[in-house]
């Protein structure tokens, strides 16, 4: 059977959920069919099951857009947990140091630096609306095969349908199928570093803080939930995280507790783990003709400052703007003046983030002293740098 859609978005990521519900939600919906194909069975959440092991630092502008498309308010009444401070700093020194970074909301006039949600509760909402638009999702799909035909793409499934894009959006994240079928590279930097993730209850209340500490293997994230625990991201080298993987609660809980140098007293492990190898990844091209990548499937970067997810999601709502725009002029969705318009806004900003990242990671897991100096004083030059540290924390924040 064949059918034709205006665009087929695969991947039902958040960053895939996002573009569809902009696109669904927008002011050209009557002008677009649209179809999201995931390989994966459809996500649920339930607030009755426990927080689930993978949860993003949401920053206060990707919340906004949450809202933008009717998505906030459940979410916000559900399950998140707001995070009003911030504090980052070096294993050779304390939270309360002069070199440490301290960040907090009532300095930027917001009530909150972000919240901490878990993913399948902002893929749930997202398909709530998609359920309530003319978009239609397939769930547990594979695809079999994607090939370019004159002005347009087809797509196999495995299921035997083939689908007509005039677009495809590839969000079908790091490992993109999309991306390695239509023969964008990627370059890769593997960072030698795998993300070990748990749950914990600390002995010392979290206060709504998101805590940081660089250690000579990576850094280790601390993010407040909701109730009371605290979600860990131990960037490390592959054998600690392995080692933490196959340890038993206990001896888990005094590694991490040593890890965070008592920060918060003992931990105690409260949750599910996981182990994620990291490597950051950017795609050489964004778009081709009627194609275009976002989200992970476009850049991978280090998840030390929880941009990830947050980058994806504005890639999502700047295709959408500039396919709604072309749409409402009378231009083809899938044309690639079009495309280009959204990869000259988005390509360079990623690249800054992850080149950014990928050097923080470095000058802090290097054991040179002089480096170890540097680094001192440039987080104490940072602290006392006015207006370029509001411009910083903004744009991480993604407001103003
Ligand atoms: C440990 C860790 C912690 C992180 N913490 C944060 C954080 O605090 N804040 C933040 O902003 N970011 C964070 N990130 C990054 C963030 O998780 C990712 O950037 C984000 O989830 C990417 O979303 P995506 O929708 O692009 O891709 P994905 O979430 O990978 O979704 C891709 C989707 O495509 C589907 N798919 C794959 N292949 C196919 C195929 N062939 N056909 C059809 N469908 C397919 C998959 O089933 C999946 O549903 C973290 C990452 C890690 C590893």
């Amino acid at each position: 059977m064949s059918r034709c859609y205006n665009i087929v978005v695969v991947g039902g990521g958040v960053t895939g959920l996002m573009a569809a519900t902009l696109l669904a939600k927008g002011p050209q919906r009557d002008a677009l069919n649209i179809t999201l194909v995931d390989a994966a069975p459809r996500p649920v959440f339930s607030p009755d099951d426990d927080v689930a092991l993978r949860v993003s630092a949401i920053a206060t502008g990707t919340a906004e857009m949450f809202a933008s498309v009717g998505a906030w308010e459940y979410t916000a009444a559900t399950r998140v947990g707001p995070y009003t401070g911030m504090r980052i700093w070096d294993e050779s020194d304390t939270p309360e140091s002069a070199a440490a970074l301290r960040f907090n909301a009532d300095e930027f006039a917001i009530q909150q630096l972000g919240f901490i949600v878990e993913n399948v509760l902002l893929q749930d909402v997202l398909l709530y609306q998609l359920d309530r638009s003319n978009a239609t999702l397939r769930f547990a799909s594979p695809i079999g095969k994607l090939r370019r035909a004159a002005r347009h793409y087809e797509l196999d499934l495995e299921s035997g349908e083939t689908l007509t894009a005039d677009l495809v959006v590839g969000a079908d994240g790091a490992r993109s199928f999309v991306r390695s079928a239509v023969g964008i590279e990627a370059n890769e930097w593997p960072y030698e570093q795998t993300a070990f993730v748990t749950h914990l209850r600390p002995e010392k209340p979290h206060g709504q803080t998101a805590l940081q500490r660089f250690l000579r293997d990576g850094p280790l994230g601390i993010l407040p939930l909701q109730d009371g625990r605290v979600s860990i991201v131990w960037s490390t080298t592959p054998e600690q995280a392995e080692a933490a993987m196959a340890a038993g609660d206990a001896a888990t809980g005094h590694m991490l507790s040593e890890a965070s140098d008592y920060v918060l007293g003992s931990l105690e492990v409260a949750g599910p783990k996981g182990a994620f190898p990291l490597c950051a990844r950017h795609a050489t091209s964004y778009v081709l003709p009627n194609l275009a990548l976002i989200g992970d499937a476009a850049h991978a970067i280090h998840p030390l400052a929880g941009q990830g997810a947050n980058l994806g999601l504005q890639d999502a709502a700047e295709l959408a703007a500039q396919i709604t725009g072309a749409v409402g002029q009378g231009l083809h969705p899938g044309d690639r003046p079009v495309l280009r318009r959204y990869e000259r806004a988005r390509k360079g900003a990623n690249a800054t983030m992850l080149h950014f990242m990928t050097g923080l990671n470095r000058l802090f897991t290097t054991d040179s002293a002089v480096l170890g100096e540097l680094r001192t004083a440039g987080m104490r030059a940072f602290n006392r740098s006015g207006p370029i540290r509001e411009h910083a924390v903004k744009v991480a924040l993604g407001v103003g």
